[in-house]
């Protein structure tokens, strides 16, 4: 399926395909724990993403190894996108950010990355 997102002030849209989303994933590392943002269960493959505005409005936050970056708007503050950078442009989705979802009714899996990352 297609799916359209954006952050808050609109800065950053995006379109990405994924197959129907019937679950999200929520991690309790000391970030994710802090966001508390619901994201896809998937990771989207970088041919099925794409970013339609919002290039130089994206800053990139690094933490511990530096493994991951998670990328937040300038504007508004909204984390709308995340990827590895062993696997850039390969990224999991903040659902919030997604058109015409409703993240808190999906089926929720909880992630470990508190005592996993
Ligand atoms: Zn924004």
């Amino acid at each position: 399926m297609e799916y359209s997102g954006r952050c808050h002030c609109g800065a950053v849209t995006f379109t990405f395909q994924l197959p129907n989303i019937d679950a999200g994933l929520q991690c309790n590392c000391s970030i994710c724990i802090r966001k508390n943002a619901i994201m896809s269960a998937h990771y989207v493959e970088p041919d099925q993403f794409n970013l339609l505005s919002g290039k130089d409005a994206l800053t990139n936050y690094q933490w511990g190894d530096k493994d991951v970056n998670h990328y937040f708007c300038k504007h508004c503050g909204i984390y709308p996108f995340h990827d590895t950078t062993y696997d850039p442009g390969k990224y999991r989705i903040n659902l919030g950010c997604v058109e015409g979802l409703s993240p808190r009714s999906l089926k929720l899996t909880q992630f470990d990355g508190r005592n996993q990352l």
